[in-house]
């Protein structure tokens, strides 16, 4: 069968693989059918991941986490699950033991292992995955069902910032996630105003009942941003850009005794003025992934407000042209907001 292999920094290469056989007890044979590339996997492509400063280390791979496919076979011990089904695949396994794990946080687990970024994922023909990370779609678009995964990462982010109703929520970022902050957050009830740089990213926001404010780079945004939340600045900042600058400006734009969560990914350092955090009590958060029931979530979210989600999808490739696909979308950021590899597709 074929597989997208990322073999090194840049390259990415299409081979024949083996199959990966039947699936044992808890297992499900999945046959990808859309794969969504997303600023994590440019990252990854690039080898610049988060704290991972060896590069090298992260190749050969094969790649893809945003992932939707049909179940071809189904190991004992599957409860739910049955031959056909369109499933959207969570990423996350996690060990059980550690600190995070013990206190019920195993998308923080010191030894997390996701598909597409510590165990092969979904750019190929065929993979087994554990039941417990296969959640059924119905009848989902494969392309949209992609989109759960980006989805549940805001989802996760909403929870860490205890978004709620009638609050103030500025997203920093149209990129995929920051628009799935908009739709997670708009649907909890909360006003959203949607910052970046570029105008095609913004003219998405306007579908999820999103505020917008392009800015240029550099210049600072944090009087207008605080006046459109009105007297007390917005309780809740994403940092969904990786820009390691704008995790001050979060922190200066934040309400006093608000929620900064980070989101975006850099391994840069970011100069922080320390002081604030006590000052103004607030509290700087990370994300990450998303727990189970964060995903199940997001399948309810997407599936509600499909017409929505569907404007996100904005290019389709085939498994062949993953490779072109990758490097497209890295080089065309202001043209495509989510790039989806048809792996069913000949
Ligand atoms: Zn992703
Ligand atoms: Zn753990």
């Amino acid at each position: 069968m074929r597989a997208a292999v990322t073999r090194g920094q840049g390259l990415m290469e299409l081979v024949d693989v083996g199959e990966p056989g039947t699936p044992g007890p808890g297992q499900v044979l999945v046959a990808p059918e859309a794969v969504g590339l997303c600023g994590s996997d440019f990252h990854y492509f690039l080898g610049d991941i988060g704290t991972i400063e060896d590069g090298s280390a992260l190749y050969p791979r094969i790649q893809g986490h945003e992932a939707a496919g049909t179940v071809v076979e189904v190991g004992a011990d599957c409860p739910g699950l049955a031959t056909g089904m369109r499933v959207a695949l969570w990423p996350v396994s996690s060990c059980g033991h550690c600190y995070a794990c013990r206190i019920g946080r195993g998308n923080a687990c010191s030894s997390i292992s996701l598909i597409g970024v510590h165990a092969d994922g979904a750019l190929q023909e065929q993979l087994l995955v554990p039941a417990a990370q296969a959640f059924p779609v119905g009848d989902q678009d494969p392309a949209l069902a992609a989109l759960i995964e980006p989805v549940s990462i805001a989802m996760r982010a909403a929870v860490r910032g205890t978004v709620a109703e009638g609050e103030h929520v500025v997203v920093l970022g149209a990129g995929p996630i920051g628009q799935a902050l908009a739709l997670v957050a708009t649907d909890r009830g909360a006003s959203v105003l949607l910052v970046d740089t570029v105008a095609s990213r913004l003219a998405r926001g306007a579908p999820l009942g999103a505020d917008v404010l392009e800015v240029s780079a550099g210049e600072s945004f944090v009087a207008a941003a605080r006046e459109w939340a009105g007297p007390d600045g917005p309780e809740v900042v994403f940092e969904a850009t990786g820009v390691p600058a704008l995790v001050q400006t979060s922190v200066e734009l934040v309400a006093q005794a608000g929620r900064v969560v980070v989101v975006g990914l850099s391994s840069a350092p970011a100069p922080i003025r320390v002081g604030d955090l006590p000052f103004k009590e607030i509290d700087l958060l990370g994300t990450s992934c998303c727990a189970s029931g964060e995903f199940a979530q997001a399948v309810e979210l997407v599936g509600r407000r499909r017409d929505v989600a569907a404007g996100l999808v904005t290019h389709e490739f085939t498994l062949e042209q993953a490779p072109e696909a990758i490097a497209y979308a890295i080089e065309h950021p202001a043209e495509v907001m989510k790039a989806v590899v048809r792996v069913d597709a000949p």
